[in-house]
């Protein structure tokens, strides 16, 4: 079977998480802030805080950002359901905002119009969460400007797009956003096994969110709110948790992101190779906006109109030649979950549209040109034989 993803492990790699398993130092050590130095470094931005899943960076960002009962956060449906779930965490409410048919991003009218009338109706959200879908950038200095001009917070689920560039800033530079969390999931473009990341470049956003990954508890004495009565005191001084990365998992990350460059390079030349293979069968294939460099986490098409009625037909058959598509997504707001909240078909027609006729083919960065091959040869079959 051709996964859809898969990770890129060396020996290198494991001879790094080997070392940690025979160091004095298991969970949060000293491989922790060389991991978050080295991201930081990486992106050009101040602060990064570790933890153990994007989900809980998407968590405690909402969090540090003051996210609260009775406020809103807004998202795109085409995403994972973690990108809207954080909200509920904080006991804020949940809306979406519809995407673009092109770019498959968060469209920026749609978000204009949206904005426009929820000020009237005095709902303005608190935090919106862009997400580059599939690893290429969304407007973010469009959004950056409307954050501005509403006064809410941009927080970037940049879970697809670990070494992606906008106008040729890195996305995780935090230009144009206040929070941005990357997923080091082994499917994505980088990993720790399960693991996440926040950065920022406000000090106080990322000591909040240092806390709250632990707890909320400080053990530096400049920061305490009592007297310390002996070398044994910690305070608690909010309400936190054990989101914890592991120094093992750190090793990985911190000798996984030496690699970064050819990952995306790597995918970047696939899916290269895709467009210019997959040209002229009846799909729409995906487009990398001026001024962006994807990291290309996914390689989504799109059936054309007059073709949507083979969705499930095309996964079955790919399926059975060993080839194992995927869907990104079926939109949020159709889950059970979200649906009894309110949400149901019709609210937002561009995603729901991409929903039915997207497939994701196989793209890792060890995939071979002949495994490629037969992907696009097995494409060519179903449009030229098994369906006319
Ligand atoms: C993978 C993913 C997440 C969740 O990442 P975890 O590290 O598995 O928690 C969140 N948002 C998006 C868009 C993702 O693709």
């Amino acid at each position: 079977m051709i996964p859809y993803g898969k990770q890129t492990i060396t020996e290198d790699d494991i001879e790094a998480v080997v070392s940690v398993l025979r160091s004095d130092w298991l969970t949060q050590g000293p491989a922790i802030p060389r991991f978050e130095q080295s991201v930081a470094d990486r992106m050009g931005v101040h602060y990064a805080v570790a933890v153990n899943s994007a989900t809980s960076a998407l968590h405690i960002a909402c969090l540090a950002l003051g996210l609260r009962s009775g406020e809103r956060l807004w998202t795109v449906p085409n995403t994972f359901v973690a990108s809207a779930n954080c909200a509920l965490y904080c006991g804020a409410m949940i809306d979406f905002v519809d995407i673009d048919p092109v770019t498959w991003n968060m469209s920026i009218q749609k978000l204009a119009d949206k904005l426009v009338q929820a000020k009237r109706e005095n709902k303005l959200p608190k935090v919106i969460v862009p997400v580059h879908f599939a690893g290429q950038p969304v407007e973010q200095e469009a959004i950056w400007e409307l954050a501005k001009e509403y006064g809410f917070h941009v927080l970037e689920d940049a879970s697809h797009a670990v070494g992606a560039c906008r106008h040729g800033e890195p996305v995780g530079s935090c230009r144009w956003s206040d929070i941005t969390v990357f997923s080091f999931h082994p499917v994505k473009i980088i990993t720790t096994g399960e693991g996440g990341m926040a950065l920022t470049n406000d000090a106080d956003l990322a000591w909040r969110m240092e806390m709250l990954r632990s707890h909320g508890i400080t053990r530096d004495p400049g920061r305490m709110i009592r007297k310390s009565d002996g070398p044994w005191y910690y305070e608690q001084q909010m309400l936190g948790f054990n989101y914890r990365m592991t120094d093992l998992q750190a090793a990985l990350g911190l000798s996984q992101i030496m690699r970064l460059n050819q990952f995306v390079n790597r995918r970047n030349e696939l899916a290269a190779r895709y467009s210019a293979l997959l040209n002229g069968l009846p799909l729409q294939l995906p487009v990398v906006s001026p001024g962006n460099q994807s990291a290309f986490h996914l390689y989504v098409v799109l059936l054309a109109n007059d073709h949507v009625h083979h969705h499930r037909h095309v996964f079955d058959y790919l399926r059975a030649q060993a080839i194992n598509v995927n869907l990104h997504y079926m939109p949020v707001h159709l889950q059970p979950y979200y649906r009894e909240r309110g949400f149901g078909e019709g609210l937002f027609p561009v995603a729901e549209a991409h929903g039915k006729a997207s497939i994701t083919l196989p793209l890792f960065p060890r995939m071979t040109e002949c495994e490629q091959d037969h992907v696009v040869k097995t494409l060519m079959t179903f449009f030229k034989e098994i369906i006319s």
